[in-house]
């Protein structure tokens, strides 16, 4: 990488697959999603997102390039682990997990984009600043929404415990019932 421009590039060919690879995911989690409200909240970033590769896509317009894209292992390794994380949960607990992930992708993108913005504004491509701030709140907004719905369903998976440990014991009761 010779100059700030090259490394701005590189990064912006990055997070454009980093993106995609979200549109892609984000319709899983929302269908894994127990909560109606973080199933919504999934639904309405994937249309964020799919206007967040648009964006990107303006962006290599304004640099005179075809948009593409090189593949974002860290995106790649965040998915995997986000659904390692949704097998075998017990829907709050699920819930918990999905919004773990989730959090995780929003803060990569909070500073890929960060970064990104900040090298728009000293390489003075004011148009892209722009876009690239203006896709930055958004992933902000989410984040922030996010934490605010892991509020009721972390205490909810907290008593998921206690549900686990009650209907384990109705089940233990049945089979002796049933001897
Ligand atoms: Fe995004
Ligand atoms: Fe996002």
């Amino acid at each position: 990488m010779k100059d700030l421009h090259e490394l701005f590039s590189e990064q912006l060919a990055d997070l454009y697959d980093a993106e995609k690879q979200l549109v892609k995911a984000l319709p899983k989690m929302a269908e894994n999603a127990a909560s109606s409200e973080l199933e919504s909240a999934f639904r309405e970033h994937l249309e964020q997102t799919q206007t967040h590769v648009e964006r990107l896509e303006e962006v290599f317009e304004i640099l005179s390039k075809q948009p593409k894209g090189k593949k974002c292992e860290a995106m790649a390794g965040l998915l995997a682990e986000a659904k390692e994380m949704m097998e075998d949960a017990e829907p709050n607990v699920k819930d918990a997990a999905l919004i773990a992930a989730a959090q995780k992708v929003e803060h990569y993108e909070i500073a890929s984009y960060g970064c990104l913005r900040t090298w728009a504004d000293l390489l003075e491509i004011d148009q892209a600043s722009m876009l690239l701030q203006e896709t930055l709140d958004e992933e902000k907004e989410t984040d922030e929404k996010l934490t605010d719905i892991a509020a009721s369903i972390n205490v909810e998976a907290r008593e998921e415990r206690d549900e686990v440990e009650s209907s384990s014991k109705r089940a233990g009761r049945k089979q002796s019932r049933a001897r």
